[in-house]
């Protein structure tokens, strides 16, 4: 299945017709966190995703520890933090798509702002990886979010559309595109954005997806992501069009990530 164009919609047809149409995604990324020891932390993760039900749950450690993770994942979806658009090459310090699923990833997070940042990567890179993980079969979350001084602007809003555009590919099968919001300044913050500017920002989103994708664009889960916590998640996941959570720290433990995924499979 591949992305259309549809005609307009309206935003309660669009609700109507969106509710049951995505499972809800808790996906962790460990940044350049973690070490073998620490997979311990996936058994009860695993065990409270089963009890829960109903929402699915992936982790994204370091490079070095995807292989192992997998042989301790008990279901959990295990995938990359990056990849590099190439297949293979004089790359160095580059991981490709291909690799990452040979060493059993199933998913990649993509144009995370840390890589944005730190690498300078830009849209057209971080479609380039967006592309290659999809050529693999990866679920692929591709991350977008404004800056402070993006949001105090204004320019939120202009922002996060003009990285949609060129960030996102063409071409995907159902279900393997997610899309995470993540405004910069609530990542390892402790501010969390509010129920009112998530929900502008994810309707945004939405209507973006559907303008370009048409019905398909409706399937696309659309994540949260910054300062997720439990103490915030039950009300995050009350957001229309909230799909799930991409969470950093609060991910490295099973005492604080267990809480976000229970409150995801009970909204
Ligand atoms: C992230 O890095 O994707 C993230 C959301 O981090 P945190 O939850 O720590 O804000």
């Amino acid at each position: 299945m591949s992305g259309g164009h549809g005609g307009p919609i309206t935003g309660s047809v669009l609700k109507a017709r969106t509710m049951h149409l995505r499972r809800k995604l808790v996906a962790g990324n460990w940044k350049m966190n973690g070490s073998l020891a620490a997979l311990t932390e996936l058994g009860p993760i695993a065990e409270a995703a089963r009890a829960a039900g109903g929402v699915d749950v992936a982790l994204c450690p370091p490079f070095t520890l995807i292989a192992p993770a997998v042989a301790r994942s008990g279901g959990l979806s295990i995938g990359g933090q990056d990849c590099h658009w190439a297949e293979s090459g004089a790359h160095t310090g580059g991981v490709s798509a291909a690799m990452l699923k040979e060493a059993g990833a199933k998913l990649v997070i993509v144009g995370h702002s840390e890589c944005r940042a730190e690498r300078g990567e830009s849209d057209s890179v971080v479609r380039g990886k967006a592309e290659a993980a999809l050529a693999q079969g990866l679920q692929t979350i591709v991350c977008v979010g404004e800056s402070d001084a993006e949001r105090r602007a204004g320019d939120q809003l202009a922002i996060v559309a003009r990285q949609l555009e060129g960030s996102l590919p063409d071409d995907w099968k159902d279900g393997e595109l997610v899309v995470a919001y993540e405004p910069i300044w609530a990542i390892g913050t402790g501010k969390v954005a509010t129920p009112a500017d998530i929900a502008a920002m994810h309707a945004a989103i939405r209507a973006a997806l559907v303008a370009r994708f048409g019905d398909l664009g409706l399937r696309i889960r659309i994540l949260y992501g910054g300062s997720v916590k439990a103490d915030n998640a039950a009300e995050t996941f009350a957001v229309a069009d909230v799909d799930g959570a991409l969470v950093g720290g609060a991910s490295l433990t099973a005492e604080s990530f267990v809480p976000i995924v229970e409150a995801a499979a009970a909204s």
